[in-house]
């Protein structure tokens, strides 16, 4: 299990770091092919991946459906101008962030610089442009813009670290089942639950027989496999709505929401039948293991607390094991 996790890990930074390490898109936009052709080749020093669209309207899906790390757009073109197209960019939320370089012929005249910045422009150039200038803007872009991913990729990386830690603070190691701490967290929401509408929540204890004689008959490794078998046929055993949980060494705590005490009972005998049923084994050994089951319901016996249901499922137990052992008893 531990390997798988390793493994998991490894490809997941691989993929982080393709991520970063993916080649830069940008987009761009002029309604004539030769000014593409011409642009295409000033950027052909730089590692990016080029796209180019001939009008506002094809920019705007390419720019919906890429990451791009930034697009020179033309700014007079036939249908919608470059102004219009920077304009709906910034309303798409997905793509209001992307850098824009509006290339022109226009004037150099304020009133058009202002018209650009209004519509969302990062940058101006003019045609004829001069090589050096826009790669030199180009380059601080891509720069800005590998920075952006290597933070998204870190804060996707912590998240996925916080849910990890999340997971393994509610979880027992040993058979993955949840763990005490967790069950005073969900008994205290269904217990609540069943006081305020009144409907049933059952309780089930379960203890392995003669457990201790496993460990001194087969070693601690084999007893460990037991417990992780068991943990296995139980959470087969129940509902998804249900709740199971490591409760101490070879104890085990069911909590099932909305289920009367028949339907408690029939679990719990579920479970020790498909315990009885087949030998716990591994390479070396074989064993006969059984369990015996305490079962109460907040129906059927109106515990007053969360602790005092547990207690009733504990004095059924005590009596299954008094009575002989491999069994099932009701508080
Ligand atoms: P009973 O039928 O009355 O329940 O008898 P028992 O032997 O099952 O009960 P007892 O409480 O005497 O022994 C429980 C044993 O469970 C003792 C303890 O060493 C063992 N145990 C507790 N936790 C673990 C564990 O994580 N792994 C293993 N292998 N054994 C454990
Ligand atoms: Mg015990
Ligand atoms: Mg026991």
């Amino acid at each position: 299990m531990k390997a798988g996790v390793d493994f998991d890990l490894c490809s997941h930074i691989k993929s982080i770091n393709n991520k970063i390490m993916e080649k830069p898109k940008i987009l761009i936009v002029d309604d004539r092919p030769e000014n593409l052709l011409a642009l295409e080749l000033l950027f052909e020093e730089i590692p990016c991946e080029i796209f180019r669209a001939l009008s506002g309207n094809e920019a705007l899906t390419q720019v919906a459906g890429n990451d791009f790390a930034m697009v020179l757009l033309d700014v007079q073109m036939p249908d919608m101008d470059g102004f219009e197209t920077a304009e709906l960019m910034r309303g798409n939320k997905k793509t209001s962030h992307v850098p824009i370089i509006f290339v022109t012929a226009l004037s150099k005249e304020q009133r058009h610089v202002f018209q650009g910045y209004k519509s969302g422009a990062v940058d101006y150039l003019f045609k004829p442009v001069e090589p050096e200038v826009l790669l030199g803007k180009v380059s601080v872009f891509l720069e800005l813009y590998r920075h952006r991913r290597g933070l998204e990729a870190a804060q996707e990386e912590l998240l996925r670290q916080k849910k990890i830690l999340e997971e393994v603070s509610i979880k027992d190691d040993l058979t993955g089942l949840y763990n005490r701490r967790h069950l005073n967290t969900v008994l205290r929401q269904e217990f609540e639950r069943s006081k305020r509408y009144g409907t049933d929540l059952s309780c089930l204890l379960l203890d392995l027989d003669h457990f201790k004689k496993v460990n001194d008959t087969y070693g601690h490794g084999f007893g460990d496999t037991v417990l992780r078998e068991f943990a296995h046929r139980l959470t087969n055993s129940i509902r998804s709505s249900d709740f199971a949980f490591r409760f101490g060494g070879e104890e085990f705590l069911l909590l099932l929401p909305q289920t009367d005490i028949a339907g408690a009972k029939q679990t719990g005998e579920n479970i020790r039948l498909c315990l009885a049923a087949e030998n716990i084994e591994d390479i070396n050994h074989s064993a006969a293991v059984t369990v015996s089951v305490g079962v109460c319901s907040y129906r059927q016996q109106h515990p007053e607390s969360q602790d005092d249901l547990i207690a009733l499922a504990d004095k059924a137990l005590y009596a299954a094991k008094m009575n002989g052992r491999n069994q099932v008893a009701i508080g």
